[in-house]
């Protein structure tokens, strides 16, 4: 499903490239051109996700015993970068025409044209935001988030050539251009964040450590005495959580055992994704 939706964006994307790219013929203003080179780098983007999502569903290999679900991040790190790169040249088309601003030829196909495109888009992030956010996959939101930016930076575009067409003040043009660059740089900034973040083993939320907690506490009442040094880290849609669990130094190895495949199972089944470990300790260990 993650594939398909990939595969999906980088139609979209295409698609959505040619539209622009029409409509900055029809027009010839440079705003336009810069929300075309943004497609560019959507269709560079879902390119880029595919790869990823293709390469993170392989199965743990010898060379790498825990998946490869970490793929994902480099994609969604590299689409961050992207979205910041062309916030930039989106920066560097417009301040030359802040300072002379040129007057633009007829704008209503044009504008139609990538009306049009940014529909599409905005159906298209949509799509993905949701299907990421099922599918807990770090590419597919990155790419949902960036196709989103996308929306808002030709929105933005649009209503500043429409705008500057209308009351003939074409310095409108370049201006909102660079509001816009200023926004989708914030989202590629933020987008980075979250994928170093996973690269760099963030555990999960406090909320689902809360959750994996309380699952703890209610399948153990009174078989162990206690749980300590609860880590969790995220890779990709898989995460990985291992605690200490003491129990009585007296209880059959066996009966340890049970206990232990017995919560594992339970905690697999609440948390779809997660693999558990679990070390097992006498009371000796105890450390509250
Ligand atoms: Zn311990
Ligand atoms: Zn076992």
């Amino acid at each position: 499903m993650a594939e398909r939706a990939a595969l999906a964006s980088l139609v979209v994307a295409l698609l959505v490239l040619g539209l622009k790219g029409l409509a900055y013929l029809l027009t010839s203003s440079l705003a336009l051109l810069s929300d075309a080179l943004e497609s560019t780098v959507n269709v560079a983007a879902a390119l880029l996700a595919l790869l990823a999502i293709r390469f993170a569903q392989r199965p743990p290999d010898a060379t790498h015993p825990f998946g490869h679900t970490k793929a994902e991040y480099f994609s969604a790190v590299l689409e961050g970068v992207l979205v910041v790169l062309a916030a930039l040249l989106i920066a560097r088309e417009a301040l030359p025409r802040l300072l002379h601003p040129t007057p633009l030829g007829d704008l209503g196909p044009g504008l139609g044209l990538a009306l049009l495109a940014s529909g599409l888009n905005g159906l298209l992030a949509y799509v993905l935001l949701r299907e990421g956010r099922r599918l807990r996959s770090p590419a597919l939101t990155a790419d949902g988030y960036h196709v989103l930016s996308d929306v808002l930076t030709s929105l933005g575009v649009l209503l500043g050539v429409g705008l500057a067409g209308l009351t003939r003040l074409w310095v409108l043009d370049p201006l909102l251009a660079l509001l816009v660059a200023g926004h989708i740089l914030l989202l590629g900034l933020r987008l980075v964040r979250q994928s170093v973040g996973g690269l760099m083993d963030e555990g999960l939320s406090p909320e689902e450590v809360a959750r994996i907690q309380a699952v703890i506490a209610r399948e153990l009442q009174g078989k162990a005495l206690e749980v300590h040094d609860l880590r969790t880290r995220k890779a990709g849609h898989r995460a990985f959580l291992e605690f200490h669990l003491v129990v009585p130094g007296t209880m059959p190895v066996a009966e340890a055992h049970r206990l232990c495949d017995r919560l594992e199972r339970t905690l697999e089944e609440a948390f779809p994704g997660l693999a558990v470990t679990i070390h097992v300790e006498p009371e000796s260990e105890r450390k509250a």
